[in-house]
């Protein structure tokens, strides 16, 4: 599929955005351009792809991703490395979830070269955006919603694919510091049948009050049990979870479908192996990850996601109180896995299993 380019305007000047980037925050300034690209059932399906300036979207209001929300969307980075150069980490991978999340929202699916050419291209041409702050990063944000005008319920005919991309620093302020997480009793994330795996905005959506009940209670991030038996642990609103153990374990919950595949989560399993650890995917419950924690016996517990890469859970306030994670603070896996990954995305750490791709 080509892409038509089309002019901007008026592209922020030089020095202005120099001045931005240097503290770019998360998720809060945006490049000069995106990527568009319409699909229609009746005219073929995916046509009309354009780079072109950032614009608003003009949308009917009865377009039906504003009523039934079908929504799907990706988060991956562009790492400058330290060569200088722009590099991006398993981007087929977020193409090939993205279609996941497709065929789960009974949206079409787009073909994989054209989601890694539209990031390319952007990519290429906002190139002067990356920052070059220590952990800064462009986030790019792939994402899909149904364009259709109609009231009724059943799968859009029309769609647009758009990616815009954002420069940023690191996730959580002050980096890798140890995050206390609130343990969700009244709430849950999803449930067997649902669309925990799909990357779609519903689920964030539905995640926003437990968010907001365990800020009440002093904490940063909510971790989410199951639906069923209110007991294992599943993930925290964006980011899977690791727990090492003092015997050379991983432990990390298993993909039943209400968990998001997530690409670090599948990374790390392969470099906690590397580091000759044993990782097994198996159910863990909150008692036993309090019981755990007491005795000594788990050591460390890391999330994981593409925002914040890898980072500790120092504390956690639990149903039957508080209790903490080894002394609180960053472990030393979490410490040690954080820059090998981090190393390989910005080029510094060998990179064995060919996850990184150049621009
Ligand atoms: C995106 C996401 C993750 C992390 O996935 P990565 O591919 O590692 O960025 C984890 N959980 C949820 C709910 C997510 O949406």
């Amino acid at each position: 599929m080509d892409f038509e380019h089309l002019p901007h305007p008026a592209p922020v000047p030089g020095e202005t955005r120099q001045q931005a980037i240097a503290d770019p925050g998360f998720g809060k300034l945006f490049t000069d351009h995106m990527v568009v690209v319409d699909y229609d059932a009746d005219e073929g399906g995916w046509h009309k792809a354009t780079l072109g300036p950032r614009e608003p979207i003009a949308l009917d209001p009865a377009a039906s991703v504003l009523h039934y929300a079908q929504e799907i969307f990706e988060g991956m980075k562009a790492y400058k490395q330290d060569d200088g150069a722009l590099a991006l980490f398993r981007p087929e991978q977020n193409a090939r979830r993205f279609n996941a999340s497709a065929r789960r929202m009974a949206m079409p699916e787009l073909p994989e070269d054209v989601f890694l050419d539209a990031i390319r291209q952007l990519v290429t041409k906002d190139r002067e955006w990356v920052p070059t702050v220590d952990g800064g990063a462009l986030y790019l944000r792939p994402f899909m919603f149904a364009t259709e005008a109609f009231l009724g319920v059943r799968p859009a005919r029309q769609y647009t694919f758009v990616v815009i991309a954002s420069p940023v620093g690191a996730y959580f302020k002050g980096g890798a510091k140890p995050v206390k997480i609130w343990v969700s009793r009244n709430y849950t994330r999803a449930a067997p049948g649902g669309t925990g795996a799909a990357k779609t905005g519903g689920n964030y959506a539905a995640s926003l009050v437990p968010q907001a009940e365990g800020i009440e209670n002093g904490c940063d991030q909510v971790v989410f049990l199951d639906a069923v038996d209110k007991k294992w642990i599943e993930e925290l609103g964006g980011m899977n979870l690791f727990f090492v153990m003092d015997d050379g374990s991983v432990v990390t919950p298993p993909l039943t479908g209400t968990i998001l595949p997530g690409i670090t989560r599948d990374s790390l399993v392969t470099l906690l192996r590397d580091e000759g650890l044993t990782v097994r995917e198996e159910p863990y419950s909150i008692d036993q990850w309090r019981a755990d924690a007491t005795t000594g016996k788990l050591l460390e517990t890391m999330a994981c996601g593409t925002a914040a890469v890898v980072t500790p859970v120092g504390t956690v306030l639990g149903p039957d109180g508080e209790f903490t994670i080894g002394s609180g603070g960053t472990g030393q896996m979490t410490t040690k896995i954080r820059e090998k990954l981090l190393g390989i995305q910005n080029g510094s750490v060998e990179d064995r299993h060919g996850w990184v791709q150049a621009i």
